[in-house]
């Protein structure tokens, strides 16, 4: 599943090849988006929130996409043969110069601006991780009011914090030295805020244009700990049995 990083990078993209451009075509095979007229309109800016990405067209209209685990914005230039079969598209945004194309993008809805700001989805994102004016702090009394639960599922939360996937997850974990079996009541503040700037920091550097870093123990299991040695383990956990990695000997 696409992280939070990863929709950035994907909106910032799309936003450089088209924003201020007309579209010259909108072609879906999602009958509810062919509703209203999208061609002839200005796309204004294309925007992550969280998971979800977010392109505005002219005349108050925001096309909204989520990629759950298999759907993937693509940008050809005119012209360009597409990576992927055309029967995997759902959506494909033309303009002179550039074809913006989803494929199995699995959630899509045109909202006005009414709707978009009612989104029962976005409305209960907790603090977007690559929002500019993020806060760490502020995800704290979020966390604790769920200290009963594991610190790794809690991360995995889009109303704690909006963003963090499975990678960033345990990445986190591990550059806090924390374990993530352990329920959130059984941390310090200090720690829990030490964790959220992990998660903030490693996503940052990896929503940056030149991102993508190796990773310390995600899909790393049976392998040496980077910092340590030891074998590092995994297990499932939490409801969706999401795989976790970390260090037993750094993650205590
Ligand atoms: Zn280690």
């Amino acid at each position: 599943m696409p992280e939070g990083d990863t929709i950035f990078r994907a909106a910032r993209t799309l936003h450089t090849a088209l924003a201020g451009r007309v579209v010259t075509r909108f072609e879906s095979v999602l009958p509810a988006l062919l509703r209203v007229d999208i061609a002839g309109r200005t796309v204004e800016r294309v925007r992550a929130i969280g998971k979800h990405l977010l392109i505005d067209f002219s005349g108050g209209l925001t096309l909204r996409t989520h990629m759950r685990m298999n759907g993937m914005w693509h940008l050809y230039r005119a012209g360009e043969r597409w990576r992927r079969p055309r029967d995997d598209m759902r959506i494909a945004i033309a303009t002179d110069a550039f074809v913006a194309v989803a494929f199995n993008v699995p959630v899509a809805e045109l909202l006005d601006e009414r709707a978009l700001d009612r989104q029962p989805e976005l409305r209960a994102l907790g603090p977007d991780i690559l929002a500019p004016d993020f806060d760490p702090a502020a995800v704290l009394p979020r966390i604790r009011e769920r200290n009963a639960d594991e610190i790794g599922n809690i991360l995995l939360n889009q109303r704690v914090v909006a963003g963090i996937g499975n990678i960033w997850k345990s990445e986190s974990l591990f550059a806090a030295r924390v374990h993530p079996f352990r329920a959130a009541g059984e941390l310090d503040d200090a720690t829990i805020i030490n964790v959220v700037k992990a998660a903030w920091k490693l996503m940052r550097a990896s929503a940056s244009p030149d991102g993508r870093q190796r990773t310390s123990v995600y899909s790393r299991g049976g392998q040496p700990c980077r910092r340590c040695g030891t074998r590092i383990e995994s297990r499932k956990q939490g409801p969706d049995a999401r795989l976790t990695w970390w260090c037993p000997k750094c993650q205590r």
